[in-house]
């Protein structure tokens, strides 16, 4: 194989086959075939594979029994256009490896029930120059764009990096204890009728009050139909091919059945009951005055939480607060001592550096 350079599509097995149409750009003669027409049969002129374009629909000429054998070939001594599997120039007799092959690969879409007109020939020339032309400026463009984000992203990373560094930054400070919190509190629930409605197979077992309904419980999709469209691929050897591709439509369809609305008793948050003070009573517990009965209006215990507090001064005398281990809180008397760091931007005490001195 000569040229291996330049892939081809394979075309689909089944794909209709078509000849493209060409303008002579001598003598002026209009659509001549892509296939059949080599040299325009007006002149003599070889055809130019950047001259062909799509027939209206109604102009389209079938290529029966097709054997595709790629892009033509371009030859860079003569610029003879040679067969897709060419080895060397049928004209000057140049090996063809390395050479151009005609342009392929441009496609248009049309829907079912719609006709297309001949492709306009000057459009399809201009956008195939108009990326060439566009690139140099665009580049020089996009370089200075480019260079203007780099900047952008630069100075980013330098505020996120200087403000993490200066947040992160710590100096040592001494603090020392001036008083105590405590804090006790439990979690409470009651229990509540509570309101649902769901399809009655998913109903919980504990479900009263229960109003059954025949309604719409879902939707689904059901397929129907297909939206067919016809793609035109330009195969570069002077035919297209004709690709149909269908996809399935859907519509939503509703999917009755019966729905429960209901009451279930279910545990629902109710206010905690808390309990605080200083050192001058030792903590406690609060009394939760649960029910444990399994009623509507009964309570229960959730969960319970204890904090205990260090009221602090540090680092010119300003007052702050730290969570601590009960133990530390116990055994710390007043004015004891501590090393503590502090935020070099913020002031901030860093409670997580607290330690006894
Ligand atoms: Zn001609
Ligand atoms: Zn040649």
């Amino acid at each position: 194989m000569a040229n291996q350079s330049t892939p081809n599509p394979a075309p689909q097995s089944g794909a209709k086959v078509y000849e493209m149409q060409w303008d002579c750009k001598f003598c002026g003669t209009k659509k001549l075939l892509g296939k059949t027409h080599r040299f325009c049969p007006n002149c003599g002129a070889q055809q130019d594979p950047t001259w062909r374009y799509f027939p209206s629909d109604a102009e389209k000429v079938a290529v029966q029994d097709h054997v595709y054998v790629g892009a033509d070939i371009i030859c860079k001594a003569c610029q003879t256009l040679n067969s897709g599997k060419s080895e060397f120039c049928g004209n000057c007799g140049a090996p063809l490896s390395d050479a151009a092959r005609a342009a392929q690969g441009a496609s248009r879409t049309k829907d079912d029930g719609q006709t297309l007109e001949a492709e306009d020939l000057k459009q399809r020339q201009l956008s195939s120059q108009v990326p060439a032309l566009a690139a140099k400026p665009a580049a020089k463009k996009g370089g200075g764009i480019l260079s203007k984000w780099k900047l952008i992203a630069l100075v980013v990373v330098v505020l996120i990096g200087g403000a993490i560094f200066a947040l992160t930054r710590t100096t040592k400070a001494t603090a020392y204890v001036t008083g105590y919190k405590w804090n006790r509190s439990i979690d409470i629930q009651s229990l509540q009728p509570v309101h649902g409605k769901t399809t009655c197979d998913r109903m919980p077992s504990s479900a009263y009050n229960v109003t059954r309904n025949y309604e719409q419980v879902d939707t689904k999709q059901v397929a129907d139909g297909e939206t067919c469209q016809t793609k035109q691929v330009d195969q570069g050897d002077g035919t297209f091919r004709e690709e149909r591709q269908c996809q399935t439509k859907y519509r939503s369809e509703p999917v009755m059945g019966y729905m429960c609305t209901y009451v279930t008793n279910q545990w629902v948050g109710s206010a905690p009951v808390t309990a605080s003070g200083d050192k001058t009573n030792a903590p406690y517990w609060p009394e939760s005055k649960v029910s444990n009965c399994l009623t509507i209006g009964c309570t229960r215990e959730s969960g319970r939480d204890e904090t205990y507090t260090l009221m602090l001064k540090g680092d010119g005398n300003r007052p702050f607060e730290c969570k601590v281990a009960y133990d530390l809180w116990q055994s710390t008397p007043l004015e004891k001592g501590f090393d503590v760091e502090v935020g070099t931007l913020l002031h901030n005490f860093l409670c997580s550096t607290l330690k006894p001195k």
